[in-house]
């Protein structure tokens, strides 16, 4: 996406002072349901409706074991426990990285922290309207306090999806800040 991967030194700073780190990986099969590409007559951007609701089209991406799919070339965070993989049903998106677009079928997340003992979440990535804005509403659902480092997140911004997310957060109690309030400069 446009500017996403201003994202990776900051990220990669950030990461340098949390001792717990997962990541998150879109890894979809080939022909997705979320590919416009799988819908003929169908443009990446508009929304259709799925068994469980709307659904965005995106353009192909992040296919299972090709490049796309894979963490970014500068990326340095090789202190991350755990790498979590999501979408990899052909027939559910999962924008969140606890629970796939239905929001009841669980990937498992909410669980390795519970069993870890973690309480807070602090989020970055992409985008900040899709998979932090979803990841951000099942955790705090879950019972997580959840903080997002917003210039470590980019947005894409579909039909007023920023302004959306933004009210959410403020909803949820969702604090939001700059890494420099995380790292010293
Ligand atoms: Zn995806």
């Amino acid at each position: 996406m446009p500017h996403g991967d201003e994202v990776v030194p900051v990220v990669n700073q950030l990461a340098q002072k949390f001792e717990n780190i997962v990541l998150t990986q879109d890894w979809h099969p080939p022909g997705h349901l979320s590919f416009a590409s799988s819908h003929p007559g169908r443009s990446p951007y508009e929304t259709i409706t799925v068994f469980y609701g709307r659904q965005i089209l995106w353009p192909d991406h992040c296919v299972q074991a090709t490049p796309g799919a894979a963490f970014h070339a500068t990326m340095r965070i090789a202190h991350a426990g755990l790498i979590l993989r999501k979408g990899i049903h052909r027939n559910i998106d999962s924008y969140s990285t606890f629970y796939e677009n239905d929001r009841r079928t669980p990937t498992g997340l909410t669980g390795y922290l519970r069993d870890r003992g973690i309480r807070r979440l602090f989020l970055a990535g992409l985008a900040l309207d899709f998979c932090v804005r979803y990841s951000a509403e099942d955790a705090v659902r879950d019972g997580f306090a959840v903080v997002i480092v917003e210039d470590a997140c980019r947005g894409i911004d579909v039909d007023g999806s920023i302004a959306a997310s933004r009210s959410s957060f403020a909803e949820l109690g969702v604090a939001c800040i700059s890494a420099r309030d995380l790292v010293a400069r």
